[in-house]
């Protein structure tokens, strides 16, 4: 089995419940999804003339259009061969869940490895029961309902107020269940996403997503 995978390195997670955690991230290639705000458009296309080989992705430091096939074997060699030490991989896209994701992350599990996949919610969820899902729902594709159900987190993100009432839609699809932990995130650090994104947080005793990493400056 292999993947089209744009980018792996090791850094700490910025975003939702596993924020501060040491983690390697598998950046795949591909997302039909196609938001307006993506901060990674770069991954939606696996077109074929930025193709490159495994040598060339493993040694990528910048982030671009380039991806490569990489096999299971290959991706857990290059994690032994980096000596990174997180022991948590996190399988981001792009949208992740347009390939069946079950057969890479047994294989991480079998090693030791916890997993997280972050999704639209948009594609049908191939992972183990252990794996835990961040689902992000986009305003212009309603995630399926087995995706809200599956999801352990929501990490929502606000642009302007309104932009809520699409979440309470879909939180009254979890009405009979346990509620997940919900996030919110202010859409590109904006000063007025990011108020509307505290006064509801504290009003309704959800959590505050920030994306760390960019008022960090890392990866
Ligand atoms: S689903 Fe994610 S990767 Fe795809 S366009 Fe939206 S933000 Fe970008």
């Amino acid at each position: 089995m292999r993947y089209p995978i744009n980018e792996m390195f090791q850094t700490i997670q910025g975003e939702g419940y596993y924020t501060g955690m040491p983690s390697i991230f598998i950046r795949l290639q591909g997302c039909p999804v196609h938001c307006h705000w993506c901060d990674t458009k770069y991954t939606w296309n696996c077109i074929n003339d930025n193709q490159i080989s495994y040598k060339a992705l493993i040694n990528k430091n910048i982030s671009n259009k380039t991806w490569s096939y990489v096999n299971i074997k290959n991706i857990l060699v290059n994690i032994k061969k980096q000596k990174w030490q997180a022991k948590h991989i996190v399988i981001t896209g792009g949208e992740p869940c347009i390939y069946n994701l079950s057969f890479l992350i047994k294989d991480l599990e079998h090693q030791g490895f916890t997993c997280q996949i972050e999704t639209s919610g948009t594609q049908l969820i191939y992972a183990s029961p252990k794996t835990w899902v961040t689902l992000s729902p986009k305003l212009h594709k309603f995630p399926l309902l087995s995706s809200i159900l599956r999801a352990n987190e929501i990490k929502f993100p606000v642009s302007k107020k309104q932009d809520l009432f699409y979440l309470d839609k879909i939180l009254f699809m979890l009405k009979h269940r346990k509620p997940c932990h919900i996030f919110l995130q202010p859409i590109s650090q904006k000063i007025d996403a990011l108020n509307i994104c505290i006064e509801t947080c504290i009003i309704k005793n959800w959590r505050l997503s920030i994306q760390m990493h960019k008022y960090i400056s890392i990866k």
